[in-house]
């Protein structure tokens, strides 16, 4: 309904949260996503499947996390399950999903679960919020998924949606507690799991970065980006820093039968707990190739590969470079001999398996 402001023109008042939340969930019954993680006929789904789906939709693509999430549930359909299950194997199958400290979370977290709460999940954010791995946004979504609680969970997609209905001029990460005083109001308490959803959806497949599909947005009437033609100023991005370049060589070293010296790096840091190819440290000056030999575990008689090893974390891009080396036996040293033929039985992170490739490759 219009109303007359003083200078005597119509201006249109904004829907109310409820209204909103309606038209959003009429959307989202005719054209949300079946997801495997999902029901859509009103019952919240069991807390396992969405916490799991949950931990591995953190920065990875719906499209990968369906063959997991269906992997992982056959092979450890219920939380004590997966407690159960050695920590290697947990790795094994999580390879390919990245930042294995959310899979050593994962694990660590089943096994919180399923001894200190009886094999049920916590039913309250606050509660979901003290589990290993669950930080404020999974903890709001798995308490409004699987608890019906009208939570406010605020990732990219939501974010994205938000800033843009009400045009919200700061910048992110500044802007998160703007969207979510805005989630909260919009959530209310009649199926506001579905309603969550329907907004990720709606990021994800209506209101995308690029070129939104205003025309076909349940809430094109009400948003103020569109109505100032601005939908792809928001959200608004702080400037970024580049990200730096650190450097180490990393040992290939085989023994007289040609098997390949791995070792476990730290349980804390980067990559904590994963086997790795021996390496220096990574940083920024690099190495210098006459004193990398120092620090390899064994092997001597090195020959540096053609080329470099290309990775980029979170934080940092990588390049590595490789020696090739050989040791006369398996000397006494910390890790394991693995067959060139076995390396794939181990949990190498991605930025192992390109050593290896590489040096097969050129070794
Ligand atoms: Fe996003 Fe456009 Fe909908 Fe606004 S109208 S929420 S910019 S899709």
């Amino acid at each position: 309904m219009g109303h007359r402001n003083m200078g005597g023109s119509m201006t249109k008042a904004a829907p109310a949260p409820s209204r909103l939340r309606e038209r959003l969930l009429r959307w989202y019954d005719a054209r949300g996503r079946d997801l495997p993680w999902r029901r859509r006929d009103g019952v919240p789904p069991a807390p396992y499947g969405v916490w799991l789906s949950e931990i591995m939709l953190q920065q990875t693509t719906v499209a990968t996390v369906r063959g997991y999430y269906g992997r992982f549930l056959d092979r450890w359909p219920a939380v004590g399950d997966l407690a159960a299950a050695p920590l290697d194997d947990v790795l094994h199958a999580w390879q390919g999903l990245g930042y294995y400290a959310r899979a050593r979370n994962l694990h660590r977290c089943a096994r919180v679960v399923a001894t200190d709460h009886g094999g049920r999940f916590p039913d309250t954010e606050h509660g979901l919020r003290a589990l290993p791995g669950v930080g404020p946004y999974t903890a709001a979504a798995i308490a409004a998924i699987a608890f019906a609680r009208p939570a406010a969970p605020v990732d990219g997609n939501i974010a994205r949606v938000v800033t843009r209905l009400r045009a919200l001029d700061t910048p992110w990460p500044k802007v998160r507690e703007t969207v979510e005083g805005e989630v909260r109001a919009l959530v209310g308490t009649r199926r506001p799991g579905d309603f969550v959803q329907a907004m990720m959806d709606l990021g994800a497949t209506v209101c995308t970065p690029r070129d939104p599909d205003c025309g076909a947005c349940p809430w094109a009437g009400a948003c103020a980006a569109r109505a100032a033609g601005r939908a792809a100023d928001f959200p608004v991005k702080a400037p970024r820093r580049a990200k730096p370049v650190r450097r180490g060589v990393a040992f290939w070293i085989t023994d007289p039968t040609g098997a390949v010296l791995l070792r476990r790096r730290p349980e804390r840091g980067l990559l904590g707990g994963m086997m790795e190819v021996p390496s220096t440290d990574w940083a920024e000056q690099g190495v210098a190739p006459e004193d990398a030999p120092a620090q390899a575990p064994a092997g001597g008689g090195w020959t540096a590969l053609p080329g470099l090893v290309r990775h980029t974390f979170t934080h940092f891009h990588l390049e590595l470079s490789v020696l090739a080396g050989r040791a006369a036996g398996r000397e006494a040293v910390d890790g394991v001999w693995c067959p060139v033929g076995d390396l794939g039985a181990h949990a190498l992170p991605t930025v192992m398996r390109k050593v290896c490739d590489h040096a097969l490759r050129f070794g």
